[in-house]
């Protein structure tokens, strides 16, 4: 297996890819539908063919691996981007954040934290031991038919424009970025942006399966010597994690050959077609120095320069074992193979 930490020179691909199979649930049970999706080890094999169609991957984690099983390789990094690919109920909300709160009061239990909770602990954890002043802001926004909307506003929100200057790169204007001291204070703004996200998902009529949900954190530290490098031999300079939950992949198929990945869609879902285009031309050793589209949609841009950049990229790809989902777990499964 490939290690996720970034190696002497970096990251051995911009993009490391972990399969998440989530366990049967409780309604594709009472339908009698058949679990069909084999794991084993490193590799996945759907039904129907022989080892040649297994899928492999850095790792792949069944429906019996833990929350904790899927952080371990969240990368460790003042410098990382984590997403998660999947079709709508396979998962990525909950391998983030766990799963939504049962009712008013009745905490998650920590064991079901998500990534993102448990990436919150060890980021604490490692500023309290640089022992020196760190400022930590968070942003949390979501982006629905390619308008921004800012999920931590104080007022109702309205689209913002996404913007470009030479000295930030692409930025939202008017953004609010919020400096934070604690973990609490932290916890609470990734509960408001949540509960938001599910709020307009009733009102929108299911917005938050097609709408991508961006947080980032942002770490600077006056004495920039304290801060650990992004990468080897690079001079340390502020951190950045991102991650973000992807809006469903359903109807966004994934063909094309000689490990290209080309993407088909009926769907108007723009940024989920221009991440795979812009993961597969960063991808492509030939086209290193090529122009990557990062302009083509909002999403790309906002993610310009965790992608393009030197820091570890992580994508969980979720997906239901049930045959009644085969054929999008195969377009994911497709997909998903094409960004490593
Ligand atoms: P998505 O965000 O991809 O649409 P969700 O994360 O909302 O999917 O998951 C769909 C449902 O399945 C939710 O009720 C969620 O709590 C449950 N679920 C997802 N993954 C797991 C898992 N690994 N273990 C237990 N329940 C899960
Ligand atoms: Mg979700």
């Amino acid at each position: 297996a490939r290690s996720l930490e970034p190696g002497p020179e970096g990251p051995e691909t911009p993009i490391q890819v972990v399969l998440r199979v989530r366990p049967m649930s409780a309604a594709e049970l009472r339908r009698g539908e058949q679990s069909v999706l084999h794991c084993s080890g490193t590799r996945t094999l759907p039904p129907g063919g022989g080892p040649e169609v297994a899928f492999r991957f850095a790792a792949v984690l069944d429906g019996a691996r833990t929350q904790e099983d899927v952080h371990a390789p969240a990368a460790r990094s003042f410098s990382c981007t984590v997403f998660t690919f999947g079709q709508t109920g396979s998962g990525k909300t909950y391998t983030l954040t766990g799963p939504p709160p049962q009712g008013e009061g009745v905490p998650v239990p920590p064991s079901l934290a998500g990534i993102m909770q448990r990436t919150f602990s060890w980021l604490f954890d490692r500023v309290q031991h640089l022992g020196a002043p760190v400022t930590l802001r968070a942003s949390y926004l979501e982006i629905y038919n390619e308008q921004v909307r800012d999920l931590l506003s104080l007022g109702s929100p309205r689209p913002l424009p996404v913007r470009w200057n030479k000295t930030r790169g692409f930025y939202v204007e008017q953004l609010r970025v919020v400096e934070f001291g604690s973990l609490e204070a932290l916890m609470e703004l990734l509960q408001l942006g949540l509960s938001r996200r599910r709020s307009s998902a009733h009102t929108l009529n299911q917005a938050s399966s097609r709408s991508h949900a961006l947080l980032t954190l942002y770490i600077s530290c006056k004495t920039a010597q304290q801060m650990p490098p992004v990468g080897p031999g690079e001079p340390p300079v502020g951190g950045k994690l991102c991650f973000v939950d992807l809006a469903g992949s359903e109807k966004v198929a994934a063909t094309g050959s000689r490990g290209e990945l080309m993407l088909e869609a009926n769907s108007i879902n723009r940024s989920l077609l221009a991440l795979g285009h812009c993961i597969s031309l960063l991808l492509d050793p030939q086209r290193k120095q090529s122009h990557i589209p990062f302009r083509d949609s909002k999403l790309t841009k906002l993610l310009a320069d965790s992608l393009g950049g030197r820091g570890v990229t992580l994508m969980v790809a979720c997906v239901s074992p049930s045959a009644q989902c085969l054929p999008e777990t195969l377009s994911t499964l497709r997909y998903a193979s094409r960004a490593q």
